[in-house]
């Protein structure tokens, strides 16, 4: 589906022409002649992008903008402020109430493109960690307030000393700057980890574009936000900079106000995809393993498995799982509390890991029972891993609370037979724990045969 774009001017030819440019570049386009009507639209319709004139009769772009930034349910649409007026005071206000960006009329095309495609990927990466970690559009508002104050590191990338002093100047007392002259060091700095770069495209003495594509290609830095600084008069050098993924242009002659708005607003976007990303991780990692102990859980294990059922239906290799059940858990629950015995799982389910291969699943498949997968390993080799780590675990013991307990299990061991089914392979070693319980505990038992159990 193509980006859906408002258009918010208060005379009709201006809009004509816009929605001609952005209609021919494929981009689905909806009108507003006037601010109440724009807010209204971006209420009921799913915008991903506005185009908003500042200068408009009753309720200016300034006011439009003030009033969907500060509602928490439209804040992450992104706002492109158009005015016909040059003064840098009026691109500041604009920014200072949460617009993401400025053009200035009349409109350039390459520039309106450049920008409203900049625009348009910032918040289609915003789109996508929101539905991927659930977070509410407006409970992110708060996050993005308060990460907004948080101190950032910025590498300012330019070798003229005075122009360099000038980009840095609105920072010092807040921020932690590290100023490059040379390209390959400020790669280098960038790799170590920086949260905005300012990458000069008018340095004599290298290629700022050459910088900004190694940036981009890099993985330690291809989503750090970019702005370059250059001339307006140099067009074709400003579109290939956003074609190589530039967030944002510094356009000379470069005001104090300006270059701190519009470091600010990336910083914020930056921040908050960042803090987006980490609960991400964290909720995808939650998913898949187990908050008490740390290995991976039944649905991890189920879905790592499979690759092992392939391997063995395509090229024969065998594979075996083992069932680990923790011997009288319950009376150690009784006598030690639940607490305690949280801390005897923790520690069996560490013996189990450290006594496995790398290339084993080791996972809790609920309570206090564990399932390990070993690649390339047949019954007769199982039973051993299976004896070897019986043994471990309750080789020594567990202290707790200056008390020695030894902590004993059982397991049962089955190798996976083609044609056979987790459910079923499951079933067959489990029958085999079950058995090594009844002998007594503390003991390892193979699995039947299928054919045998059949
Ligand atoms: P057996 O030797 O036959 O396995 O005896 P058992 O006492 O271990 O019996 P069973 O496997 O049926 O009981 C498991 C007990 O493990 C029951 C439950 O209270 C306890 N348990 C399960 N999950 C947890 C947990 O996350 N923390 C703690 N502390 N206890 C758990
Ligand atoms: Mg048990
Ligand atoms: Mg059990």
């Amino acid at each position: 589906m193509s980006a859906r774009i408002l258009i918010v001017d208060d005379l009709v030819p201006n809009i004509r022409l816009l929605e001609v440019k952005l209609t021919a570049e494929y981009y689905d386009v909806v009108t507003a002649t006037n601010g109440h009507d724009a807010i209204d639209i971006a209420k009921t319709e799913k915008l991903d992008l506005i185009l908003l004139d500042a200068m408009m009769p009753e309720m200016d772009g300034f006011e439009v903008c003030r009033q969907i930034k500060s509602d928490p349910n439209l804040a992450h649409i992104p706002v492109i402020m158009l005015t016909a007026l040059e003064e840098s005071h009026n691109r500041v206000r604009g920014l200072k109430v949460g617009a993401d960006d400025f053009i200035t009329k009349p409109i350039n095309d390459l520039i309106l493109m450049a920008r409203v495609r900049a625009q348009l990927r910032i918040k289609m990466i915003t789109d996508q960690l929101l539905s991927h970690t659930g977070y509410s559009v407006a409970n992110s508002q708060s996050v993005l307030e308060q990460i907004g104050q948080q101190q950032a590191r910025i590498l300012i990338i330019e070798d003229n000393e005075t122009r360099a002093r000038k980009l840095s100047e609105p920072f010092h007392h807040k921020h932690l700057i590290r100023i490059e002259g040379d390209p390959r060091a400020a790669i280098q700095a960038a790799k170590a980890g920086t949260d905005t770069i300012i990458v000069s495209l008018v340095s004599t003495n290298f290629d700022g574009l050459r910088v900004c594509a190694s940036l981009r290609f890099d993985e330690k830095t291809k989503d750090i936000p970019i702005l370059a600084l250059g001339d307006l008069e140099d067009e074709s050098r400003l579109v290939r900079a956003y074609d190589l993924g530039v967030n944002d242009l510094l356009l000379r002659p470069i005001e104090t106000e300006e270059i701190k708005a519009r470091v600010d607003s990336q910083l914020r976007r930056k921040f908050f995809t960042d803090s987006l990303r980490d609960n991400f991780n964290e909720n995808l990692e939650m998913v898949i393993s187990d908050p008490l102990t740390g290995l991976g859980n039944r649905r991890y294990f189920d879905r790592k498995i499979e690759t092992l059922f392939e391997l063995l239906e395509n090229e024969g290799e065998a594979f075996s799982i083992m069932v680990f059940d923790i011997d009288h858990f319950k009376r150690v629950n009784d006598i030690l509390g639940h607490d305690m015995g949280d801390t005897i799982l923790k520690e069996v389910a560490a013996r189990l890991v450290s006594n496995m291969r790398a290339m084993d699943i080791v996972s809790r498949y609920g309570g206090e029972e564990f399932i390990i997968a070993m690649p390339k390993t047949n019954a007769a080799e199982a039973l051993l891993a299976a004896e070897r780590v019986r043994s471990f675990v309750g080789g020594t013991p567990v202290y707790i609370g200056g008390q020695a307990h030894i902590i004993t299990t059982s397991a049962g061991v089955a190798e996976v037979q083609p044609g056979e089914k987790l459910r079923d392979v499951f079933k067959r070693a489990d029958a085999a724990l079950y058995r090594a319980k009844q002998q007594g505990r503390n003991k390892v038992m193979p699995a039947e045969d299928l054919n045998q159990a059949a």
